[in-house]
C-alpha cells in the first residue's frame, strides 16, 4: 500500500533545525498518525510522504513557505501590561492565546520594557528550514467516519466522547 490521499499514515520523525538542534521528535512516544492529503500536517512534509510505503526512511528539508511560513515583523507588537489581567508576572518566553481577526492565535512574549510587553505572533518555527528524518511505520485505509471528520480516530488521533 502506498501513501495517497485518504490513507491513514503513521510515522516516526525527528525534526532538526539547520543548526542541528532537535525541535521535535516522536522518539520514545507513539508514532504520529494523521490522515493524508488534507493538510493535517505541513505541506512540505505531506508532499514528501506521497507515494511512499511502510518501512521507507528518508530525510526532507522543508523551506518556511511549505512549513510554518516566513517570519512577519508586522506580527511583533507592543501591548500595555494592563492588558494582562490576572497574570502576576509577565516574563519573556510566556505564551498566551490572543483573539485576532483570523481566530485564536498563539503569541509569545519576547520582551518586557517598563509597562510595555512585546509580543510576537509568529509561529515559533516560522522562518526556519525544517529538516525531517522520517520512517513510515503503518499505512491503512481511513474509515468512513474518519473521512467525514477529516481526521484520524483511535491511537494517535482524535478521541470523541
Ligand atoms: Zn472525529
Amino acid at each position: 500500500m502506498q501513501i495517497e490521499t485518504h490513507k491513514v499514515v503513521s510515522i516516526h520523525y525527528t525534526l532538526t533545525s539547520d543548526e542541528g538542534d532537535i525541535l521535535d521528535s516522536s522518539e520514545g512516544q507513539e508514532p504520529l498518525t494523521y490522515l493524508h492529503g488534507l493538510g493535517n500536517i505541513i505541506a512540505g512534509l505531506e508532499n514528501a510522504l506521497t507515494g511512499r510505503a511502510v518501512g521507507d526512511k528518508f530525510t526532507v528539508s522543508v523551506a518556511p513557505a511549505e512549513g510554518y511560513g516566513e517570519r512577519d515583523d508586522a506580527m511583533v507588537q507592543s501591548v500595555p501590561k494592563s492588558a494582562f489581567q490576572g497574570v502576576d508576572e509577565i516574563l519573556p518566553g510566556m505564551q498566551f492565546q490572543a483573539q485576532s481577526p483570523e481566530g485564536m492565535q498563539l503569541v509569545t512574549v519576547i520582551d518586557v520594557e517598563g509597562d510595555d510587553v512585546i509580543l510576537d505572533g509568529n509561529h515559533p518555527m516560522a522562518g526556519l528550514n525544517l529538516n525531517f528524518t522520517v520512517e513510515i511505520t503503518e499505512i491503512r485505509d481511513a474509515t468512513r467516519e474518519e473521512l467525514d471528520h477529516g481526521h484520524v480516530h483511535g491511537p494517535g488521533g482524535h478521541h470523541h466522547h
